[in-house]
């Protein structure tokens, strides 16, 4: 073969290579516009709390639609405040007699009662008596007097809650459980479960703040999620990037009331019927399990970061980010490795944690 022949079919291949490559992008691109199209979006009101879903599927309204009426079913069980829930007709039983619950009430409240003993009782299902007397149940706010906490807090035992072949039993009265701190995560699990057995491959949902990422965005790159500035909502600290992962964060920023110049959250230390006051302005879970990263969003706000690092040394499967009120964010190795600190204007510092 000359050199000419040689240059010729080294030419020519190059052109084949190209026009490989060229159909590639156009047939990438087409499918990338055709999921541009199947991109479904829907906000709504559910559970206390705004939702918003983003789903990439051709029948993606109707999925979501199928999805907002599982919450509803879930939150019909499982709210506080609606006075025939399950929930509720269970606190109106307390001290009087067991209740036979469903199965998502009961899986709730055996979790929350499991996990809620793995970490030392910060988390705790039974501590409604006490965020009642705060008013955060029904958006009446105001400070107990020691007195009363002190009445309340000997009804805070999740060890009496008695789970008994799908009954539960409260055993004193005036007990209530309250699944505030874990059902939002759940109903995230619950949400991804449908989607994907709808055949859903990317979509991401946010239940107040109680985010699930499944697969990834359409043209394959990774869910972002924004890690916010507990010191200002028009900020934020850094973004999470996430693959089929749950990502839930805790804060005293998201739910509090103010008096005489005292500023009072939603998340109460079990072990004084007071806010957690640990150091931490908010406290965010990476985990597969949507339910698992409220709990512990919710417990590790309550531990502070030296237990709540502890926790994360002797237990795994999760990773976490704390931000902390002396200004820095702190991530955990796992969480160091989706992490990317930046934000507009904030002036927080940022390390990550070896698991040692
Ligand atoms: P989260 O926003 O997930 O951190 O949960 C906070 C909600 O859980 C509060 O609004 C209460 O309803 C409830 N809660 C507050 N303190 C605790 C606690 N120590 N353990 C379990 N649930 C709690
Ligand atoms: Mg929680």
């Amino acid at each position: 073969m000359n050199l000419k022949k040689i240059l010729a079919l080294a030419l020519a291949a190059t052109v084949l290579f190209t026009g490989c490559e060229n159909r590639r992008e156009e047939t990438k691109q087409a499918l990338e516009n055709q999921k541009m199209e199947n991109r479904h979006e829907a906000t709504s009101f559910a559970m206390d709390t705004i939702m918003t879903f983003t789903v990439i599927h051709e029948d993606g309204d109707q999925i979501i639609i199928d999805a907002e009426q599982r919450i509803r079913e879930l939150e019909n069980l499982l709210s506080i405040t609606l006075e025939n829930s399950e929930v509720s007709r269970l606190n109106a039983a307390a001290g009087k007699e067991a209740i036979e619950v469903s199965k998502d009430t009961w899986i709730l409240l055996e979790a929350g009662k499991n996990l809620g003993a793995g970490t030392g009782g910060a988390f705790d299902i039974a501590i409604s008596p006490v965020v009642k007397a705060w008013g955060f149940t029904e958006a009446e706010h105001h400070v107990p007097t020691q007195a009363e906490l002190d009445a309340l807090l000997p009804l805070t035992n999740p060890d009496d809650v008695v789970l008994d072949k799908m009954t539960v039993y409260l055993e004193k009265e005036g007990m209530a459980v309250d699944l505030g701190g874990i059902a939002k995560g759940y109903a995230s699990d619950e949400v991804a479960s449908l989607l994907k057995g709808k055949g859903v491959e990317s979509a991401i949902v946010s239940l107040g703040g109680n985010v699930f990422g499944i697969g990834t965005k359409p043209n394959g790159e990774k869910w972002e999620v924004a890690l916010a500035n507990p010191l200002d909502a028009n900020d934020y600290c850094g973004l999470i990037s996430i693959e089929d992962k749950a990502v839930v964060t805790s804060g005293g920023y998201q739910r509090f009331f103010e008096e005489n110049g005292k500023k009072y959250h939603h998340i109460i230390d079990p072990a004084t019927g007071y806010p957690a006051e640990n150091g931490l302005l908010s406290v965010t879970i990476i985990s597969e399990s949507g339910m698992e990263a409220d709990v512990l969003s919710t417990a590790l706000f309550v531990m502070g970061l030296e237990d709540g690092l502890k926790y994360w040394q002797e237990n795994g499967g999760f990773e976490a980010i704390f931000v902390t009120e002396t200004g820095e964010v702190i991530a955990t190795e796992g969480a160091d490795a989706c992490f990317t600190f930046e934000g507009r204007d904030n002036d927080f510092t940022y390390r990550m944690v070896e698991r040692g």
